[in-house]
């Protein structure tokens, strides 16, 4: 069978832009598209990281055919050499962390250390599931019916599209890849259109792993055409998306018109609770770094900070000193905090949740404007409301920047429900030293992980990850539950008389 070979030819510099240009992996080739579009730093809109090819739906049915090819070998074929690629990808990422985290900061504007550990954790995924290969098991039970004897085993799924947001440009892409091809699926990745580089970085070095052609396929273009290509495309057996809500609805309806598995990640509106007997130090650091670090464009960072009143002065205060301290800046220099926001919409939509929030009543305590630096960027003064009530705008709908607001509650109970009066369920936290209201938070908040005394952001990547109600729809995601997607379950009988 062809293995996939470095694209040396294709990774070229245009002679009039100087500007290298990146290609679609298809069928173990690297295939331009109609065209090529600019992946811009935000932390310099000067700076062109390089250019990537912009696929059609013709390269979408072309990456289709070569997966529907490379899926029947692929899927029964050797668990060992499926373990050995994993690891050998896992081990590169993980050898080129600084330069692949490097990468990732500049085209996304998470500071360097975010990126690098972003990088550390796709390299400990696919770490880990070179190991998943090797653990997938099933069940033998004996019929109701004597002498009959039932086994219960898991398949892949087929060819999988994988559809991935700006904020995680290699976590993401990693934590969908690692486990389908893990479990013998064929995949597509359409990575965000504003962030290809990481993505491509991480199809090539999966096209030197001995992970035969057709096998990983990358389609990079706009959502609306390569996202929606796959998402409509018969030959797709099922689509894991990790986006906003309102594209994840749309992709869950075609899905299921095309009889289609799917699992979808989306939003959240997530709820970070500080109780009166809380350590007040502590609650103030795990409340700005899920608030803000990574320009609190997270889908578990905290975005209301729900604090009971004995605390609330305390806290604003404490909150406001540690936010002077924050750096806002180009995210590759050294002693950044907050890097810029990553593009021109996403600062627009952060800007007018700040007008929102002062129209609806709130007290803008600090920052929440837009900040000039020696590079032309997306740079924003993180933002803190207090004064704000659960019913505004600002405290109900996913602003997904560096803005955060308080809301004064009497007590643990009133804080729980509010917590809980919102339409996502991703991540909740709650700081206290109460053995008793940490154990009644964690069985009775309505969210799909939970962090006591920790921030909301910031999860392990060997157990499951996912949210409830309006933030996630089908089976979780990482850990060994990720199985529960990128397979399907077979029952046989058999009758051995
Ligand atoms: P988005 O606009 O929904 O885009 C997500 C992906 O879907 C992108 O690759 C996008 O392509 C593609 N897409 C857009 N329109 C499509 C269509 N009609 N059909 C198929 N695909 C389409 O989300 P985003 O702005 O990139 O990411 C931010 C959102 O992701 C936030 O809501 C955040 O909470 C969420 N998120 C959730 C999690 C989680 O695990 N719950 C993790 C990270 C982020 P283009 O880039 O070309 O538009």
């Amino acid at each position: 069978m062809k293995t996939l070979q470095r694209d040396s030819l294709n990774e070229r510099k245009d002679s009039s832009m100087k500007t290298l240009q990146h290609d679609n992996l298809i069928a173990g080739e690297w295939k331009k598209g109609a065209s090529y579009s600019p992946n811009i730093n935000p932390s310099n809109l000067a700076d062109v990281v390089a250019e990537y090819t912009q696929g059609d739906a013709g390269d979408v049915d072309a990456a289709v055919a070569a997966a529907t090819a490379a899926f029947p070998a692929w899927a029964t074929g050797s668990i060992q050499a499926r373990s050995d690629a994993l690891d050998k990808i896992g081990t590169e990422i993980l050898a080129r962390r600084d330069e692949l985290g490097t990468l990732l900061s500049r085209e996304e504007g998470k500071t360097k250390p975010e990126g690098i550990g972003e990088v550390t954790r796709a390299g400990q995924i696919f770490k880990f599931f070179a190991g998943e290969c090797l653990r997938l098991s099933g069940e033998l039970l004996p019929s109701v019916r004597p002498g009959i004897s039932v086994e219960i085993t898991r398949e892949p799924v087929g060819v999988v599209g994988l559809i991935t947001p700006w904020n995680f440009p290699m976590a993401i892409p990693a934590w969908k890849s690692a486990p389908a091809l893990a479990f013998g699926n064929c995949v597509i990745l359409k990575p965000a259109d504003i962030v290809p580089a990481s993505a491509w970085a991480l199809a090539e070095i999966i096209s030197r792993s001995g992970i035969p052609a057709g096998v990983f396929n990358l389609v990079m273009g706009r959502g609306s055409v390569i996202g929606d290509a796959m998402v409509r495309h018969a030959g797709v057996h099922a689509i894991s998306f990790t986006g906003s809500v309102g594209v994840g609805q749309r992709i869950a309806e075609a899905c299921v018109q095309g009889h289609k598995k799917v699992q979808l990640e989306m939003g959240g509106k997530n709820p970070q609770v500080v109780l009166d007997d809380a350590d007040l130090g502590k609650a103030v650091e795990l409340s700005v770094q899920s608030a803000f670090y990574a320009t609190g464009q997270r889908c578990t960072a905290a975005s209301r900070l729900i604090v009971t009143e004995g605390i609330y002065s305390k806290f604003i205060d404490a909150v406001e000193r540690r936010m002077a301290k924050l750096t806002v800046g180009d995210a590759l220099a050294q002693g950044t905090d907050i890097g810029p926001v990553s593009s021109q919409s996403q600062l627009e939509q952060d800007l007018s949740y700040i007008e929102i929030g002062q129209r609806e009543g709130a007290t803008l305590a600090v920052g929440g404007e837009r900040l000039t630096r020696a590079t032309e960027g997306f740079f924003m003064a993180p933002a803190l409301f207090s004064e704000s009530s659960a019913s505004m705008r600002i405290n109900r709908e996913e602003i997904f920047g560096p803005v955060a607001s308080v809301i004064r509650v009497k007590d643990y109970d009133e804080a729980l429900a509010t917590a809980n009066d919102t339409a996502f369920g991703l991540s909740a936290g709650i700081a206290t030293t109460s053995l008793k209201h940490a154990t009644h938070f964690k069985r009775h908040c309505q969210a799909g992980m939970v962090m006591v005394n920790l921030p909301t952001a910031g999860v392990d990547y060997h157990v499951p990850f996912g949210g409830r109600k309006g933030s996630s729809y089908g089976p979780r995601e990482q850990g060994r539950y990720a199985q529960e997607f990128f397979t399907t379950v077979k029952t046989a009988y058999t009758d051995p008389n």
